[in-house]
């Protein structure tokens, strides 16, 4: 291998997604004499624009796909490599691409990300939702669809069901209540009225300032029908290998065959068991066909609550897979139960000289209490920008310390049209029962909750306009204790903010 190395950079970037970028970026820009190479399998590359520093951990930004010369034309010492990394040789400090070059590298970072965990491989109806070559072909499929089946509780299929119009969605969740990765049974219940209308509705606060989350979980299965008129949208796909990030339905529209609005029936607490074509459906004597599958379709799920729907395809939003493969064969990489590249605080990998960032690693060191990974945006670009700190300051040989922004966890986004805050241990995450929910609901205009574990503020999830995010994210970081306020802390009668300045 040392003799077939084309060039050796001082360090070489591997993923042209937003960790990838912005680890390229930090690089370039603390030692911009320093030779990069960004080597992507993807025809273009993710940038961070409109960046907004929110408050101390909370950050907005939009991403845009950019042909890669303007990072080029930006950082004068990158060079870019368009081709996939087919192996990797970590003695001899070298990888391989698709193309058959040779390049070796003093440090390297890989940020491949990570792709849809399908229900199964190789079925041509069922679809997972990644990049934009996925998105069209899902947008293609749906507008002759009339029925499709959403299987999964993440964000994605919390933004698809909402999205999708013109089309009947099955919706199979494994949990007691929708959303289950970012939301409780609570969270859930307000935000189902959603999925009936689009229509702001305004109602009476109603203060529960304490409730248990078994009280609020739904069973069984929910029906919910909507008259939305269709929206058109503007601006054509590009194709890139990338994930895409928040908002990325806003550029396709997502109307199926049917003249109908939205139309989402939810089946709580069962996995797929079975996907059938239509002809083994039919040739199997076994099968009774149940009022959810008359019709003819071509492809039937069976669940484990032992319904059968037929659909004209189904929509796999179970998760991802890190995109690990050409980077282990032959390596001692210390791989995690998720399948990701263990990382230390340092973002290094198990390899001597080999970092990872974003949606391919897995975050394995001592954690605040505060702070979680979640394969997000966000802590993809937080990931990149320190891997890059650290691949930096150890070729200068300078400390490092741990970014505060692995302090707490928090988030920003939008869930059927509201803004969704998240903050710290917003689901009580590793709290056991030792801890206790404050919240505070107003129908169809805001969820707030809180969660308290020895009278202090540990985690917030914040639905709506609440403008709490400030004064409670000051709150969970100086950790005060707040058993004085008792229920008055949800008030909303009280100006909280005036109340802790
Ligand atoms: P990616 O963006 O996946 O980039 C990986 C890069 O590596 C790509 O450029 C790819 O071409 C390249 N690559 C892969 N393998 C190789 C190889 N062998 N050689 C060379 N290059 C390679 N997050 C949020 O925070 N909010 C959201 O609303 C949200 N919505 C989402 C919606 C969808 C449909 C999806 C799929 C994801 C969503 N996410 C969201 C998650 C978010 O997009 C990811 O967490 C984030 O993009 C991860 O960034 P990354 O740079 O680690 O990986």
């Amino acid at each position: 291998m040392e003799n077939k190395k084309e060039k050796t950079f001082q360090f070489v970037v591997v993923g042209g997604g937003i960790a990838g970028v912005t680890c390229v970026e930090q690089l370039s820009s603390q030692i911009p004499s320093a030779d990069v190479a960004l080597i992507t399998a993807g025809p273009h590359i993710k940038a961070v624009t409109n960046y907004k520093q929110v408050s101390r951990t909370l950050e907005e930004f939009d991403v845009e796909e950019q042909p890669s010369g303007v990072l080029e034309e930006k950082f004068p010492n990158l060079t870019i490599i368009h081709s996939a990394v087919k192996s990797l040789h970590t003695k001899s400090h070298c990888v391989e691409t698709a193309d058959g070059r040779v390049f070796g590298y003093k440090k390297l970072c890989i940020c491949s990300g990570a792709r849809p965990k399908l229900l199964t491989q190789d079925n041509p109806y069922v679809l997972g939702i990644r990049d934009t070559d996925s998105a069209q072909e899902f947008q293609k499929r749906l507008s002759k669809a009339k029925r499709i089946v959403i299987v999964g509780n993440g964000g994605i299929a919390l933004e698809l069901v909402y999205e999708v119009e013109g089309c009947e969605v099955i919706w199979a969740v494994k949990d007691k209540a929708i959303g289950n990765t970012f939301f409780d049974a609570g969270a859930a219940q307000f935000l189902i009225p959603s999925l009936e209308a689009d229509k702001p509705q305004a109602a009476a606060p109603c203060k529960r300032p304490r409730y248990t989350t078994e009280e609020a979980a739904p069973g069984g299965s929910h029906t919910f029908t909507a008259d939305r008129s269709s929206q058109a949208y503007g601006h054509g796909p590009t194709d890139s290998g990338s994930a895409l990030g928040p908002d990325w339905h806003e550029g396709i529209a997502l109307r199926g065959a049917e003249q109908v609005s939205r139309r989402v029936s939810v089946e709580y607490q069962c996995e797929v068991e079975k996907i059938f074509t239509s002809e083994e459906l039919h040739k199997s004597p076994q099968q009774t066909l149940r009022t959810e599958c008359v019709g003819d379709w071509p492809v039937y799920v069976r669940l484990t609550n032992a319904k059968t729907f037929g659909c004209d395809f189904v929509v796999s939003a179970t998760g991802v897979v890190p995109n690990t493969e050409p980077f282990l064969q032959g390596n001692t990489f210390v791989v995690a139960d998720d399948g990701g590249l263990q990382v230390d605080d340092h973002m290094m990998t198990s390899e001597p000289d080999v970092y990872a960032a974003g949606d391919v690693c897995t975050a394995c060191w001592e954690q605040s209490p505060l702070w979680q990974q979640m394969r997000l945006w966000t802590q993809a670009r937080q990931m990149g920008w320190y891997a890059g700190r650290c691949m930096a300051a150890h070729s200068l040989s300078e400390p490092v310390e741990l970014d505060f922004c692995f302090e707490l966890f928090s988030h920003i986004t939008k869930f059927f049209n509201y803004k969704v805050v998240l903050l710290g241990k917003f689901n009580g995450q590793g709290l056991g029962p030792d801890h206790e929910l404050l919240v505070r609901c107003t129908k169809g205009q805001e969820y707030v909750k809180v969660v308290l574990s020895g009278g202090r503020m540990v985690g917030a999830v914040l639905i709506g306009e609440t403008d709490l995010e400030e004064t409670f994210e000051n709150l969970i970081l100086n950790q005060m204790d707040l058993t004085p306020y008792g229920e008055e802390l949800l008030n909303p009668d009280i100006d909280i903010e005036d109340y802790f300045d």
